[in-house]
């Protein structure tokens, strides 16, 4: 989406400065709720910090949860309309705020203006489209009595969001929480705190006072919400190793849980497939985002009659690729967005260089003190080498041949993940019978990683726990309740 492209005239000249003029605060009982300490983000475009913030201890845990817990009868016993209406409105003014939202998420993120840009437009839509589902009563037929299963809100909902979408992945944590009929206490990623403390502003004049609260804070911050007494409801975007960590702190009180982890994907490209369109999806999602998509494809297998080709083809896109600040038109290449990430995904090209790997483009380290990775191509590794065996979460990206399709499968299937998988095909029928072997939340024949609102994100294996999207979201944030009347 480039729609965003005027804003690159309208970035302001100090950029902290307009950053401080919004003076963002956290959002407790819809009112601002001080800090004692402030943290920090570093731009990740040239490393140096654009922005402070007001950083929340645990005793803001505690103030956040009871204000939630204080507005959830009131917030439960709205019609599911009214909650609807209030979402819309909730659409309609970060569509409102898209510009400065924009603005924020470029400066937090790093990421180009017009992707950004397009995160928030995007955010607006995932809104839209989770206010209009419905999770109608289920009448159910038995002999001599009256039943139906019905749904009602848990009570108040914790969440938990991460840095590579600050936008829409919140977004969609508020939308499924306040439809339900929960309450809500957001926590973002202290590397991209600055859009959630933004939404929670903008969000105090739609949603009445603790129906919608935004906190900031560390891990320990995030911990003290998992283990909270009054948390109901635990909804996590992040890595599987902090997913476990929260399962287990969640278990004595036994919360529900939707765990949105990382993933491993793999693609199987046949050799009919079109190589062109699976080049342009590469590019775009495994390298010029820096790989920090949950489902980017991170192992790419290529059947030998097409591997020179397709390699080829996305050598020549990662070519392109034009380094440079987020708030320049002219440049497409991101960088990563923070600096444990930056060093690990060096460490993994690194290892996978030390075991033998060819690089068919990128692994040059950029001079500029931002923390950009070229979009990296490499081969000549297999299954034992980390690159291939965990999830980069970054723009490096093994290419692998393979001949026979029972022997990829298998490789396929290799691992603990199990977030997505394509197979790429002429044949969509065949694509379809391999792909449904792949044991994957979801799998795409001839796409990957496209998602919507509109349609469930399921999570296999040890990729999460539970359904995003459509009203499968919206289920999660609510407690099934069987009716039974003996007539
Ligand atoms: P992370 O697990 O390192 O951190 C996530 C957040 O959890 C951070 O804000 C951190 O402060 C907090 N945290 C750490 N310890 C905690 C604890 N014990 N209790 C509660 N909170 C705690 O993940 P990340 O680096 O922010 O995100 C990248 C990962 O997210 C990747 O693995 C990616 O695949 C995954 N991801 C998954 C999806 C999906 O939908 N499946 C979407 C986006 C990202």
């Amino acid at each position: 989406m480039t729609n965003g492209e005027y804003l690159y005239a309208r970035v302001p000249a100090d950029m902290p400065r307009w950053i401080e003029g919004l003076a963002l605060q956290m959002t407790i009982a819809g009112r601002d709720a001080p800090a004692r300490q402030r943290g920090s983000v570093i731009h990740a475009g040239n490393a140096a910090e654009i922005a402070d913030y007001p950083d929340a201890d645990t005793g803001h845990v505690d103030d956040a949860v009871a204000a939630a817990r204080a507005a959830f009868p009131g917030w439960a016993a709205t019609s599911w309309d009214a909650r609807r209406v209030m979402l819309e409105r909730f659409a309609d003014t970060l569509f409102e705020h898209l510009d400065t939202l924009a603005l924020i998420v470029a400066a937090e993120s790093g990421r180009p203006l017009r992707r950004a840009w397009g995160e928030v437009a995007f955010a607006v839509d995932y809104v839209r489209t989770i206010a209009a589902q419905v999770l109608p009563d289920v009448r159910i037929e038995r002999p001599g009595a009256r039943v139906r299963l019905r749904r009602r809100p848990l009570g108040v909902a914790a969440a938990i969001a991460p840095w590579n979408g600050p936008v829409i992945l919140a977004v969609a944590k508020i939308a499924n929480a306040l439809l339900a009929g929960d309450t809500l206490v957001l926590r973002p990623s202290p590397f991209t705190p600055l859009s959630a403390l933004y939404m929670g502003m903008i969000g105090r004049g739609v949603f009445p006072a603790g129906v919608f609260n935004v906190i900031t804070g560390d891990a320990g911050v995030g911990a003290a919400m998992t283990v909270h007494p009054d948390v109901a409801k635990v909804s996590f975007t992040g890595s599987t190793a902090t997913g476990k960590r929260i399962a287990a702190a969640a278990a004595p009180t036994l919360k529900r849980l939707t765990l949105e982890l990382g993933g491993n994907d793999p693609a199987i490209v046949l050799a009919d497939a079109d190589v062109e369109t699976l080049a342009d999806t590469v590019y775009r999602i495994s390298l010029e985002n820096a790989g920090q998509f949950c489902a980017a494809i991170k192992r790419l297998y290529v059947h030998e009659s097409i591997y020179d080709a397709v390699a080829a083809a996305i050598v020549q896109r990662a070519q392109g690729a034009v380094p440079g600040s987020c708030f320049d038109p002219a440049s497409t290449m991101t960088p990563v967005q923070n600096r444990p990430q930056f060093d690990r995904v060096w460490a993994l090209y690194d290892d996978a260089v030390a075991h033998g790997a060819q690089v068919l483009t990128g692994g040059v380290r950029h001079e500029a003190a931002g923390l950009f990775i070229p979009p990296t191509l490499v081969a000549g590794i297999g299954h034992g080498v980390d690159l291939i065996d965990q999830e980069q979460f970054g723009p490096v990206l093994p290419i692998l041949p393979f001949s026979d399709e029972e022997a990829v499968l298998e490789l396929a299937n290799r691992g603990d993940y199990g977030l997505g998988a394509s197979v790429w095909t002429r044949d969509v029928d065949r694509g379809i019978a391999l792909v449904e072997r792949i044991d994957a939340g979801t799998g795409w024949v001839n796409q990957h990683g496209a998602f919507t609102a509109a349609l469930p994100m399921p999570f296999a294996r040890q990729s999460g726990i539970g359904m995003d999207y459509a009203e499968y979201g919206v289920a999660e944030h609510s407690q099934a309740m069987l009716i039974n009347a003996k007539l």
